[in-house]
């Protein structure tokens, strides 16, 4: 028998920040309306599919993955319009580039910066990679308090900043010159967080050959590929050819190469569904809008924050009524009481406007 239970043994061995962390929590979602995570509604036609399948029956799946992946990047770069000169770095998801960069700058003392409230996974992963961290507050209307980001640049020197451009989870676009002063400002690189640029007005890839500090993330996980798990870094190959090192050689699987291959063959499929969560998205704004106890914030994402009194009780109606949006009071001071739904099919939006209601009349 041993005589030290494994609790005891995991709970010397770890690190600190490591037992100190709370996991990211996933909520299970069978038989949900699922609305919680910004996931595209839509899966391709079925040709489409079943051209996929071909392909897939196909593959090699005995043999490790191709891990330059280059015909994958040729097709990104075509639907990405990268500028000449300009390289891809891929990564299982754009979490995972995202531990990357702080495992690459990370020297004793480091400090990554980012704004609050924004994607969590930013401070989760300066944790957890024991950096230091720091959160510049947004404005009260979620737009960057561009002086207090400048003086904190000055004071604290961070290696890296995450700027999601469009925010999550504000869903507002950052003013592009606020963000070109913040990048000239940087003495350490700045990513620009595309996460969301499928539904947004903006970009800073035009200009990426005009910054030697700074690269842009885009996943394609909100274009309808969740499930592949697929994001990409682009950038001067300076800092791309570096960063390629920290990549394990076959983050990105045969099937996830092949499929998004398939799938960016087509670009102009998914393209067509973002325009149609767009629409959908002015239209659930407008419902959102009408009804007066709700405060809805503009959006160039595909999802809507809202502010509703008793915001946790209200979630809890929804789910109720088979709806699972993102509930986000009690996470940061700024979002008490705001909850956050991913704009789904106009069905969806529907049970989901009815299900707001009818847990509001409830809650009154
Ligand atoms: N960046 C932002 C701003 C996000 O909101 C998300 C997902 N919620 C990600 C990055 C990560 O996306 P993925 O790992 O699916 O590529």
């Amino acid at each position: 028998m041993p005589t030290i239970s494994a609790s005891c043994l995991a709970g010397a061995l770890l690190r600190q920040e490591v037992l100190d962390l709370h996991a990211y929590h996933v909520p299970d979602s069978s038989g949900y309306i699922k609305l919680d995570a910004m996931e595209n509604p839509y899966l391709v036609p079925p040709a489409l599919r079943g051209e996929i399948a071909e392909a897939v029956a196909a593959a090699a799946i005995n043999r490790y993955p191709d891990p330059g992946a280059a015909s994958l990047k040729d097709k990104i770069r075509a639907v990405s319009g990268l500028p000449e000169g300009i390289d891809v770095l891929l990564g299982n998801g754009s979490d995972e580039l995202i531990q990357l960069l702080a495992m690459a700058v990370n020297k004793p003392g480091a400090m990554l910066l980012s704004v609050e409230p924004s994607f969590v996974m930013y401070k989760m992963i300066a944790t957890f990679t024991g950096m230091r961290y720091i959160g510049v507050p947004l404005a009260e209307d979620f737009s960057l308090d561009l002086p207090a980001t400048l003086a904190a640049i000055k004071r604290e020197r961070p290696a890296l900043i995450f700027l999601a451009y469009p925010n999550n989870p504000t869903g507002n676009l950052f003013s592009s010159d606020a963000l070109a002063q913040i990048i000239r400002a940087s003495p350490g690189l700045v990513v620009v967080d595309e996460a969301y640029y499928a539904f947004a007005s903006d970009s800073f890839i035009p200009h990426l050959a005009q910054y030697p500090n700074l690269l842009v993330m885009r996943t394609f996980s909100k274009l309808g590929m969740a499930g592949l798990r697929l994001g990409f870094l682009a950038g001067n190959g300076a800092w791309l050819g570096q960063l390629e090192k920290l990549r394990l050689p076959y983050n990105v699987g045969v099937l996830p190469q092949l499929v998004a291959e398939k799938l960016l063959e087509h670009h102009d499929v998914l393209l067509q569904q973002a325009e149609q969560i767009k629409r959908d998205r002015a239209k659930l704004y407008r419902q959102l809008s009408e009804i007066a106890a709700v405060r809805v914030y503009t959006s160039e994402a595909n999802f809507l924050l809202f502010r509703v009194a008793n915001a946790t009780a209200i979630f809890d109606g929804l789910k109720q009524r088979g709806v699972l949006i993102k509930n986000l009071n009690g996470g940061h001071p700024m979002l008490k009481d705001c909850l956050r739904v991913t704009v789904g099919t106009p069905d969806e939006n529907e049970r989901f406007t009815a299900a707001l209601k009818e847990s509001m009349h409830e809650v009154k």
